[in-house]
């Protein structure tokens, strides 16, 4: 008798370890590392193992009356994080963009070692503050039929332009939504052909890269937009590919300001709250009208309007000069 998985089970004879694992089926399930987002980065890296007598056994031994089989499972990873310090010049926005006005200091990235992917950004100023009293809010992942409209309809009942990083084949399919958030007197911008996040963005070949950006730009161009800002899906950039950008004339534009509206049971209360208390003069604020149900991400939208301009700042876009 040996004991798997706590239950008492027979073994002829001369059983062997490898026997047991292969008769009773003790799989362990795989460990994966996940990206800073906790999506799979790579699948199964962990692949756990089973353990003899507590002990984790690479052998293949005869088992003994009275031992004991475990099986233990893989464990999940997220992956390091990284600080990258962009110095940021005087007199012109950064590129890539994090927040609204200019000054001269350092953006402190921090993001995924592995992924590229954004989680958070801080700026450091070296030299007086030009911070407008504005700041921008942008929607990504659009056009989404059962999102953008209500979006849009409160952002023009509270007379407020916004940024859309519109997806290029959402686009194509729904070019009827994004002509309404032209006319409506909103920025488009791009944000991928179809928003490639494995592997992150700027891991992709760069021949693909280019194409994400310059199939989406035409696109957006045909449906009648001039898109001059592009947002890599993830926030996940190179210093190749912000120079790729900028030879297709487009600046690239992230986020000092994310709630994480995407997060699947987020509520509309903790998405307004993560916004208010982190907005500042400038803040360029990370939301999304697409990519799954953004009920709550409505829900919010006019708390978050309202709360912002309680405190005095207005509504404004990511600047549109060239890079
Ligand atoms: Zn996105």
């Amino acid at each position: 008798m040996v004991t798997i998985r706590g239950d008492q089970r027979p073994v002829p004879r001369g059983a062997t370890f490898d026997m047991a694992v292969r008769v009773f089926g003790l799989w362990p399930a795989p460990g994966d590392l996940l990206d800073v987002q906790g999506r799979p980065l790579r699948p199964g890296i962990d692949a756990g193992y089973v353990t003899l007598d507590g002990r984790h056994e690479t052998g293949n031994p005869v088992l003994r009356d009275g031992q004991v089989l475990r099986v233990v499972d893989g464990t999940d990873r997220t992956e390091a994080l990284t600080h990258v310090v962009i110095p940021v010049p005087a007199g012109q926005p950064g590129n890539p963009q994090f927040f609204l006005g200019n000054a001269p200091g350092d953006q402190i990235v921090t993001r995924g070692a592995l992924s590229g992917e954004v989680v958070s950004t801080v700026f450091r100023a070296s030299g007086p503050v030009h911070r407008p009293q504005r700041v921008a809010l942008t929607f990504d992942d659009g056009p989404w039929p059962a999102t953008t409209p209500s979006v849009m309809e409160i952002l023009r009942r509270l007379g407020v332009r916004a940024t859309f990083f519109d997806v290029g084949y959402l686009a194509r399919a729904r070019p009827d939504l994004v002509r309404q958030e032209l006319e409506a007197g909103m920025v488009v911008g791009n944000h991928s052909w179809d928003h490639p996040i494995t592997p992150p963005f700027r891991e992709l070949p760069r021949k693909r890269i280019a194409s994400e950006i310059r199939r989406t730009s035409a696109e957006l161009e045909a449906i009648g937009a001039a898109p001059q800002l592009f947002r890599p899906p993830g926030g996940s950039y190179s210093p190749w590919m912000l120079r790729e950008a900028a030879r297709q004339g487009v600046r690239v534009v992230l986020w000092s300001v994310d709630p994480r509206d995407w997060q699947p049971g987020t509520t509309a209360r903790r998405i307004v709250h993560a916004v208010l208390s982190h907005v500042r003069p400038g803040s360029i604020i990370l939301l999304h009208d697409g990519g799954g149900d953004r009920s709550a991400t409505v829900r919010a939208l006019p708390r978050i309007i309202r709360g912002i301009r309680k405190m005095g700042l207005a509504f404004g876009v990511p600047s549109l000069t060239a890079n």
